[in-house]
């Protein structure tokens, strides 16, 4: 027997009617690429959303088409995504900072027939849109007054393009199931390859960061997502804030320490969300420059291990609880969270960092596990290895094309690609991504576990391990240094330094200093070409 209850299709318009109906007059606060803050408020977004939803409709693009964007996070990129969705068609969030070459193949893979781009990034899409055949049009979100004159052919302005219509619209209705958004993943290895989110993807995803152990967003929070829409959905914020009738501070181009500052204070933002190295920015500026976090009340910090002296900051320096977050592109993004429970209320200090730094527990809607090459599941001891897998709502399927199909298994474990062990209170720890192991005597060292230690040294800024060839150990341990400006130590205080904190044999070999390390397009450290950088490099 079926249950007697209505089919109420998870579309993403509904989040957008549902705080736009009930949280009307809560604000969405811009920086503005123009400069100055903007502010609106749901119910103009959505009158807005409908009216682009409208346009584009009238450009002829419908159910299934791709719509690309290259924005920063605005109030238009906004309502950019949410009038795509309205329609049935599906917004294609494009990485600035990817190189042109990996722009023009994944815009043709994706075959996008329009792209909406802010200022900022029009001289890059004057070199990459005349390679992709597909693109019917490009919208430059600004007014007339900030319309730049270009060489490319069929631009419109967007406040002209969208004042073309009246607004008088309703959204689209279709199957829960329908493609909404995608998304590519940066590709450091081979092709990028493309995630295809549904409606119901979006709002289950949403729903489940909103409970109280994951994001525990509520209508009284204030929340700036400083993690852009272009990096896997903004981790669902662009969602989640509307469904909870939260305000919504979006920073715009303003992604250093300083504009950050600016926006988490003058907003009061109670919540915010970004990578390890926003936040290194931020703590850097407010290191310098003196400054307190008064409103600050959580930050969710992902997309890369989070070093210990940085939730160590947070917390006893500003006050400000860390959740550290761990996920990936392929699912919606988030999939797991760690913070305190109540059983660790008396554990000392150290072990509560311990903890925190660890990437967590999944919450309802991911199943995971860890299993050996042989998908035999792996005990929860903490200390055994393998490959982290996952499925749920909200984890791909398969990828856009069937690329890639022996990280699918036929039960629909997701094989994440990293590698991690989960305790026996089950936080999951992820000791690095598969490629990215130290194979050292037949044992692995983790490159992400030294990395967190050497950035704890007072003087090292960001800090890379990598394996190099040894002739009796396979490979060995490389620790790759960037100091703090103005810092100068020996090789042999850093590695004094670590010690104490990790088994003998996992010591690095050597510590090289650099000025910079080079990063991945979301912000990751790019060890593919740190190791081709440091090819000729030879152990002493
Ligand atoms: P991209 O490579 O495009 O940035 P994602 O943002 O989807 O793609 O990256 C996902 C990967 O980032 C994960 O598989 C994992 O290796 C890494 N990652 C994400 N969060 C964390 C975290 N908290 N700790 C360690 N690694 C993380």
């Amino acid at each position: 027997m079926l249950g007697l209850m209505q089919e109420w299709p998870l579309l993403c318009h509904k989040i957008l009617d549902h705080a736009a109906n009930w949280h009307g007059t809560r604000e969405v606060v811009s920086r503005s690429v123009e400069g100055p803050i903007h502010r609106t408020n749901y119910a103009d977004v959505r009158g807005r959303a409908l009216t682009f939803a409208q346009r584009l409709e009238r450009e002829g693009v419908g159910q299934g088409d791709r719509v690309a964007t290259m924005a920063w996070n605005t109030w238009r990129h906004l309502e950019c995504w949410y009038g795509i969705m309205g329609i049935g068609a599906i917004y294609h969030t494009l990485n600035p900072r990817l190189f042109p070459e990996q722009l023009v193949w994944i815009m043709n893979d994706a075959e996008d027939c329009m792209l909406f781009v802010d200022l900022t990034f029009l001289p890059l899409v004057e070199k990459i849109a005349p390679k992709v055949p597909s693109l019917r049009k490009i919208v430059v979100l600004t007014d007339r007054q900030h319309m730049p004159e270009t060489p490319l052919a069929n631009v419109a302005c967007y406040e002209e393009w969208l004042a073309e219509v009246d607004g008088d619209f309703a959204w689209k209705q279709f199957d829960e199931q329908t493609a909404a958004g995608m998304c590519y993943t940066s590709g450091t290895t081979g092709d990028p390859k493309g995630v295809v989110y549904s409606h119901r993807s979006n709002v289950l995803h949403a729903m489940a960061t909103l409970f109280p152990d994951v994001a525990g967003i509520s209508s009284s929070d204030s929340l700036m997502p400083v993690v852009p829409l272009f990096h896997a959905n903004a981790w669902a914020t662009a969602f989640s804030t509307p469904m909870a009738g939260a305000s919504l501070v979006l920073p715009g181009p303003g992604l250093d320490g300083k504009s950050i500052y600016e926006m988490l204070t003058r907003e009061k933002v109670t919540l915010t969300l970004a990578v390890p190295t926003v936040w290194l920015m931020l703590l850097q500026y407010m290191e310098r420059e003196g400054g307190s976090l008064p409103d600050l009340d959580r930050v969710v910090i992902g997309g890369s291990a989070v070093p210990k002296a940085m939730i160590e900051a947070f917390q006893n320096r500003y006050g400000v609880k860390v959740r550290h977050g761990w996920g990936m592109t392929e699912m919606s993004p988030i999939g797991t969270i760690s913070m305190l429970r109540p059983e660790h209320a008396d554990l000392p200090e150290p072990d509560r960092l311990d903890v925190i730094a660890k990437q967590g527990l999944p919450f309802f809607t991911v199943e995971m596990k860890v299993t050996d090459d042989a998908n035999k599941a792996l005990p929860h001891d903490g200390k055994t290895f393998g490959r982290l897998k996952v499925r749920g709502p909200a984890v791909a399927a398969s990828y856009y094309k069937g690329r890639s199909p022996e990280q699918f298994d036929n039960e629909s474990w997701f094989d994440t690609g990293d590698v991690a062990h989960i305790d026996r209170e089950g936080y999951m720890q992820v000791t690095d991504r598969s490629k990215d192991v130290i194979k050292s005597g037949g044992e692995w060292i983790s490159s992400i576990e030294l990395e967190n230690l050497a950035v704890g040294h007072p003087d090292v800024a960001e800090a890379a391990v990598i394996g190099v060839p040894h002739p009796k150990w396979t490979e060995r341990p490389l620790l790759v240094v960037v100091l703090k400006p103005d810092r100068q130590v020996e090789k042999a205080d850093i590695l004094d330094y670590m010690r104490p904190k990790v088994a003998r044999w996992w010591m690095p070999d050597d510590v090289v200093f650099v000025q910079a390390i080079p990063h991945t397009a979301t912000g990751k450290i790019l060890k593919t070409e740190l190791r081709q950088t440091m090819r000729d490099y030879k152990l002493p």
